[in-house]
């Protein structure tokens, strides 16, 4: 047994993660008068929550006439009626209060004239139950909205005495008899180990772009929170919508905000035609970013594809005012000279769809409690868990989530699991006792990784298991390609039992780090291209040319899969057709929101 001497932390609270929605269930949590504490592998204000550019969605109809039930009805629709309605309902009708909360607390909003909160047009997000125009419904701080609402979180949680430990590596959860009752963490630098307990534990690790080669996410999006839930048997869903962003800069893979568009921006192909009009001719280059990716990915492939290779299209932005450029959108300007050598006022910005964001995640109800389906409860509760943010799937972007509505998930369910760890969480009962035996097991997977002694470079197997992905679960997927992924992906994963580290320390071991991350991308991964493989229908941000159409009788289940090792093994769960509210009691029409052919 792998003997590592550790540090115990007694706490009600346990949150994994300091981006957006670890930040607002910190701060929550604290506020709920729960002693709490935020774990993080990277400073809270580097989290990839900093990154998000274009906004956050809700309808406080400031630049325009706006409701919550348009855009409960465009999220829905986004999420080609895989969502869950309750879920999605929750998430429009709270957000103008999350976002008035934020406001409050102190984000610095871009403003309108009379000093409201500026908000812009966004991919999906209509007026009139997708009859009207588009809506202006994506709240601003310039193009760095992501940056401005992390920073004010960390600065509130910070004044609630919610206590942070930053750089500490959260390897495993720790399960006793079925509860989630602590984590096993490592203390990046000074390579100390520590074990805290506690009453609940909330899982914000964010997505797992990182399992594909070119992704807009950071190199610390690597599924750390799915590949926990995995290994305590608990289950993944919906891993297979994986939404690429049309404007990712060609080459570095950089985002272009989707707000580039909202302002006015539009795409071409070599000959210069605005080709979004044919394939969406109501919204155009508004139209969500599964159907805008697949246009372009068309285009390249019939050969209207810009540049030398033919393998890329253009954004303009140089029709726009310089003055506009400069107040809306001065990040992507810099990012557009940077890393394209472009000066946007005069040239386009060379951009090839590339991976965003994942829809899938550990699957959770609106109050963010973590659900493991039993053949006897669909919806059965993990006690002590909790899942928010990217990691989580409550599940309110379906198949495809909509531009700014990742932003508003965040505060609203981080929020939301807040609330319900004030009712749910008991202040003065007795912390759980450390669970020795899962420590140790926790030490033991740590201790072999640390000693890996195999003939595979971690950044070696990383690297293909990111270009199979990339190849074999893409924009457009094939039964040929998605069955030789899932064999190749076999392969991969089996490798791991051949990895080496070569750096031995604890202290600072990057090495070590990126290796057990890999060992959290890679039951992401799996259960992606397997989940991927089994679903014969298009729906979101999943095209299978091989089954191209939506199949509702079959079909509108959340795949759930549970990830042992290299075994995928999947099942199928009812998603949840009902709403919070009745029409009666002020809620939407369930006429208006039953499902129909998604065009825009
Ligand atoms: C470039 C970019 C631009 C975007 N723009 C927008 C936008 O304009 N609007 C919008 O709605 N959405 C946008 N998105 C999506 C949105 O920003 C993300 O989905 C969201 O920020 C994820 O937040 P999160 O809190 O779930 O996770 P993250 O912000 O990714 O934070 C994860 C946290 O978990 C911690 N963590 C992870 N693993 C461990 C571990 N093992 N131990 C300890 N800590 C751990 C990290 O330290 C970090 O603090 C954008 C995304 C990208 C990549």
């Amino acid at each position: 047994m792998a003997a590592y001497e550790y540090e115990t932390h007694d706490y009600d609270v346990v949150v994994v993660g300091a981006g957006g929605a670890g930040l607002r269930a910190t701060l929550g949590m604290a506020e709920q008068g729960l002693r709490t504490a935020c774990v993080t592998k990277v400073f809270p204000t580097r989290s990839h929550t900093v990154a998000a550019q274009g906004g956050i969605a809700a309808s406080l109809s400031n630049m325009g006439p706006d409701h919550w039930q348009w855009h409960m009805y465009d999220t829905v629709k986004g999420s080609d009626w895989l969502g869950d309605t309750d879920a999605m309902e929750y998430l429009a009708r709270e957000a103008p209060k999350a976002v008035y909360e934020l406001e409050h607390y102190g984000v610095p909003f871009s403003r309108t004239e009379e000093g409201k909160i500026y908000q812009r047009p966004f991919g999906g997000h209509t007026t009139e139950f997708g009859e009207g125009p588009a809506v202006q419904r994506t709240c601003a701080a310039a193009d760095r909205t992501g940056h401005a609402i992390l920073h004010t979180l960390y600065g509130q949680s910070l004044k609630n005495n919610a206590e942070f430990y930053i750089e500490y590596f959260a390897i495993d959860l720790i399960m006793t008899d079925g509860a989630c009752t602590g984590v096993v963490c490592w203390k990046l630098d000074d390579g100390t180990m520590h074990v805290f307990n506690a009453k609940m534990v909330v899982l914000a690790t964010g997505g797992y772009g990182r399992a594909y080669f070119s992704a807009t996410s950071a190199h610390t999006c690597t599924g750390d929170g799915g590949g926990m839930v995995a290994r305590a048997g608990l289950p993944l869903q919906d891993m297979e919508f994986v939404q690429f962003h049309p404007t990712g800069i060609y080459g570095s893979g950089c985002l272009i905000t989707e707000g580039a568009r909202g302002e006015g921006g539009y795409l071409t192909n070599s000959e210069g035609e605005r080709f979004m009009e044919r394939y969406a001719p109501q919204y155009k280059d508004l139209a969500p970013r599964d159907y805008v990716s697949r246009s372009m990915t068309m285009e390249i492939r019939e050969g209207r594809g810009v540049g030398d290779g033919g393998d890329h299209i253009h954004l303009n932005l140089s029709h726009l005012p310089p003055e506009a450029l400069n107040l809306r959108l001065p990040g992507i300007s810099e990012s557009a000279k940077i890393f394209a050598g472009v000066d946007v006022t005069k040239e386009p910005i060379p951009v090839l769809p590339t991976v965003h964001y994942n829809m899938g995640g550990i699957p959770t109800n609106y109050w963010g409690e973590v659900v493991n389906p039993t053949k006897k409860d669909p919806h059965a509760v993990v006690p002590g868990l909790m899942a928010v943010g990217e990691a989580g799937c409550a599940s309110v972007h379906g198949a495809n989530r909509l531009g700014s509505n990742s932003l508003i998930d965040l505060v609203v369910f981080g929020r939301a699991a807040a609330i319900r760890a004030g009712k749910v969480v008991d202040a003065d009962s007795a912390v759980p006792a450390t669970n020795t035996a899962e420590v140790d097991k926790a030490f033991d997977r740590f201790d072999g990784l640390r000693n890996a002694d195999g003939a595979t470079p971690t950044a070696d197997l990383r690297l293909e298991m990111q270009r199979t992905m990339q190849e074999d679960a893409a924009v457009f997927r094939t039964s040929k390609t998605l069955k030789e992924g899932v064999e190749k992906m076999d392969a991969i994963a089996a490798k791991l039992g051949d990895i080496k580290v070569t750096d031995r320390s604890l202290v600072w071991n990057s090495d070590l780090m990126e290796t057990l991350e890999l060992t959290n991308l890679m039951p992401n991964a799996l259960a992606t291209i397997a989940g991927a493989e089994a679903r014969h229908e298009s729906r979101g941000a999943h095209a299978h040319e091989d089954f191209a159409k939506r199949d509702d009788e079959k079909w509108r289940v959340h795949t759930i899969a549970r990830v042992d090792g290299k075994k995928v093994k999947l099942e199928y769960r009812p998603i949840i057709e009902d709403p919070l509210t009745t029409e009666k009691e002020g809620g939407i029409s369930l006429k208006k929101i039953a499902p129909k052919e998604r065009t825009f």
